[in-house]
């Protein structure tokens, strides 16, 4: 077998690991081992693409790719998990911009390019810079650097620049001759592109973000299949179709769960919550407060608990005191639940991953659909560092950022503890009717600190710990 062949055997394997890795990533429990199979395809793919191109020697191969996992394990390592959305997001777009810098360096570099070639750069130049800028703006928005939906640009301008992208992109096609234009061209393309990622996903605001998030993913690996034609390299094209499709079908689940069609996110058609009152004087003394103490004995009398989980659950980093607190209630015949909205937190999955965390068994981890019909025969429902995904405005006002978002309809539960650090609002910024409704409770504590309280006192009451798993 000569070279090419190996090559491509070895992109086969590869291939064949990536599709099995994302099988087994669909469960939770194979999921660590389907994180596994996709690096170890990887592996065999930037092996087999350095070594048959002989481009580079081996020293500087195996040098990349040490420098390359030393920076991915120190940074996973060490990022907290609650900013862990921040990082992902990142990732996506250092993954456009990839793409773009290689189809554009490629393309320069080639003395002449077929038509087809020409078509792919500039299709790898505009999407991978749109997502590289895209994804920085997401991931400021995600730190809670810019608040979402405070800048809010004229949506025309997203338009004329993404007219200007294709118009240059036209051009540079039809007069490839690298003199007419010259790689200024391309560069300038590059400029204006990035222009447009900024320009569009700054003024998404809200709680759209999840759908702009997923729609970047998907254009990272829609990027990847461009960049794979200019290169002429199989495996980048089935990567980034993998990517690209599974991002698609990522963003179709999020719109369905946002109740929005993608356009109506992406052009700006729903309200920003720029115009919504978020200040804390909106509940007036209407707030009930209550204390760990008091929660334990509403919970000693109830017979279902359902445990909403949101954003403040990674920040606080409550899993497993969670865990505990969920194996006392069992302990004293007590059923508990979880109801998990699918944009709880900060990316897709993202409250899944922390219980699984605590080793929560998944089995009760019940979907919005599962969750919203028990909720009238629910004697207590624990809001745990939630807020939009619980936010009866979504179903009341038709002018406020999250309206027609479908909601977990905890206030139907018999009583509703929120626990939170304070009156602030939640991602998209608006004030929240739950807590000042007759059934609620308010904690206001660290996520982790009111739980082990509650275990705390519940603990006096009664002993025995079950575990959960
Ligand atoms: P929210 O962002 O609506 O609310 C989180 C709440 O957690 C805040 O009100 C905050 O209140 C509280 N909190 C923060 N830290 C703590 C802590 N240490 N202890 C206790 N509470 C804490 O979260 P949700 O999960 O309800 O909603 C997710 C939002 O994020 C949605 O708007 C969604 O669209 C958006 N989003 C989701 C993405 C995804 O893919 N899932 C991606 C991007 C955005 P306080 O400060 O008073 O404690």
């Amino acid at each position: 077998m000569n070279l090419d062949n190996w090559t491509l055997a070895a992109y086969l394997a590869a291939a064949i690991f990536f599709i099995l890795g994302l099988k087994k990533l669909s469960s939770p429990r194979s999921a660590v081992q389907g994180n596994f199979l996709s690096a170890l395809g990887m592996l065999i793919g930037v092996l087999a693409t350095l070594i048959d191109n002989g481009a580079v020697g081996l020293g500087l191969i195996f040098g990349g790719i040490a420098l390359g996992a030393v920076i991915g394990v120190v940074s996973a390592t060490n990022v907290k998990m609650a900013a862990m959305p921040e990082l992902v997001a990142l990732f996506n777009g250092f993954g456009g911009g990839a793409s773009m810098l290689v189809a554009a360096t490629s393309h320069i570099e080639a003395a002449e390019a077929s038509y087809a070639e020409s078509v792919a750069t500039i299709a790898a130049t505009i999407v991978g810079a749109v997502t590289l800028t895209g994804s920085l703006i997401a991931f400021t928005k995600l730190r809670g650097k810019l608040r979402s939906g405070r800048i809010i640009g004229p949506r025309w301008v997203s338009g004329m620049l993404a007219l200007t992208a294709a118009g240059i992109g036209t051009m540079i096609v039809v007069y490839d001759d690298n003199t007419f234009f010259g790689s200024n061209a391309l560069w300038l393309l590059v400029m204006i592109s990035a222009l447009l990622g900024v320009v569009a996903v700054l003024p998404i605001g809200g709680a759209d973000m999840p759908v702009v998030i997923a729609t970047l993913n998907s254009l990272s690996g829609v990027a990847a299949v461009a960049a794979g034609f200019v290169l002429e390299n199989q495996l980048l094209i089935i990567a980034g179709a993998l990517v690209g499709a599974s991002g698609l079908l990522l963003t179709q689940i999020m719109c369905e769960s946002m109740n929005r069609p993608l356009a109506v996110v992406l052009f700006g058609l729903a309200p920003s919550s720029e115009t919504i009152d978020s200040n804390a004087g909106a509940y007036d003394s209407r707030i009930r407060p209550t204390s760990a103490e008091d929660v334990s004995l509403l919970l000693e009398t109830a017979r279902r608990v359902v445990i909403v989980p949101g954003y403040g659950l990674a920040v606080a980093q409550a899993q497993h005191a969670v865990h505990d607190l969920a194996g006392r209630l069992n302990s004293m015949g007590i059923e508990v639940v979880f109801g998990i909205h699918p944009v709880a937190g900060r990316m897709p999955g993202h409250m899944n991953v922390l219980l699984a965390e605590a080793k929560i068994s998944y089995e009760l981890l019940l979907t919005m659909e599962e969750v919203n019909p028990l909720f009238e025969q629910t004697d207590v429902t624990i809001v745990l560092g939630a807020n939009d995904v619980v936010n009866p405005t979504a179903r009341s006002d038709a002018s406020s950022p999250i309206a027609g978002m479908p909601i977990l309809d905890v206030d139907r539960s018999s009583i509703v503890i929120v626990i939170k650090r304070s009156l602030s609002p939640g991602f998209a910024g608006i004030p929240n009717p739950l807590f000042t409704a007759d059934n609620t409770l308010m904690l206001f504590e660290d996520g982790r600190e009111a739980v082990t309280r509650i275990l705390q006192s519940l603990r006096q009451s009664k002993p025995s710990l079950n575990k959960l798993t």
